[in-house]
């Protein structure tokens, strides 16, 4: 039988869900089955099941779950599936979103510490700092109100004691803005060492932030 248009742009996206998640722990930015992505997909959003090792998973594991919030009940979802579909409702520009531990940005949240104007790359997540949410329990509404408030005007935010979440207008955007900031937090943990950064003003950064809106992948 052959496929229509909507079932293949479908499979698509579920086979590149797991694309970006098998990438994010090869490229070192994430590890075992700490994590999740999704993509915007119908009213609602298409998300990895919950607990499943990466190399496992097939494209029918993905799991719908609609603006409401409803999914088939047969299907587990990422638990964070909060946080994904609050910040595709409040942000129609934002169609991708992966969450990971990566190490250098995770020692930072759990410090409580947000990223500064460290290296003029900070703007390609939208302007001169990477927020800190404060802790909430994970898959908590509480943690969608403090993600969808960190991630105001920006494109990550770290979450305190906890990892990284990363969004985009597609999957391959996120996954290379996720190596972003996994860097600028390691540059940052290493000048802490070397007597701290110079950091760039906000005038610059705003310089930045228009001059990249072209830059990366789309
Ligand atoms: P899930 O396997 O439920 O997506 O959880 C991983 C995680 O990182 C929770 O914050
Ligand atoms: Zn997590």
């Amino acid at each position: 039988m052959r496929q229509s248009g909507t079932d293949t742009a479908e499979r698509s996206l579920r086979e590149g869900i797991i694309d970006t998640c098998l990438r994010m722990n090869r490229e070192g930015i994430n590890q075992g089955t700490s994590g999740n992505v999704s993509a915007r997909w119908r009213d609602g959003m298409l998300i990895t099941p919950s607990g499943i090792a990466y190399e496992r998973l097939l494209p029918e594991d993905m799991v719908f779950i609609n603006a409401r919030g409803k999914h088939n009940p047969g299907q587990r979802p990422s638990s964070e599936w909060r946080f994904h579909l609050a910040i595709l409702r409040s942000r129609p520009e934002i169609a991708a979103v992966v969450h990971t531990h990566s190490l250098h940005a995770t020692a930072l949240a759990i410090c409580g510490m947000e990223i500064p104007a460290l290296h003029y790359m900070i703007a390609a997540a939208g302007g001169p700092n990477i927020r800190c949410a404060p802790y909430a329990t994970f898959g908590t509404d509480a943690l969608s109100r403090n993600v969808v408030e960190a991630l105001q005007d920006r494109s990550a935010c770290l979450l305190a004691n906890h990892g990284v979440v990363v969004t985009g207008p597609g999957l391959e955007r996120a996954l290379w803005l996720a190596g972003e900031v996994e860097t600028l937090a390691h540059q940052y943990i290493l000048s802490l060492g070397l007597g701290g950064p110079r950091l760039l003003p906000d005038v610059e950064i705003d310089r930045v932030v228009r001059k990249m809106r072209h830059y990366g992948p789309r």
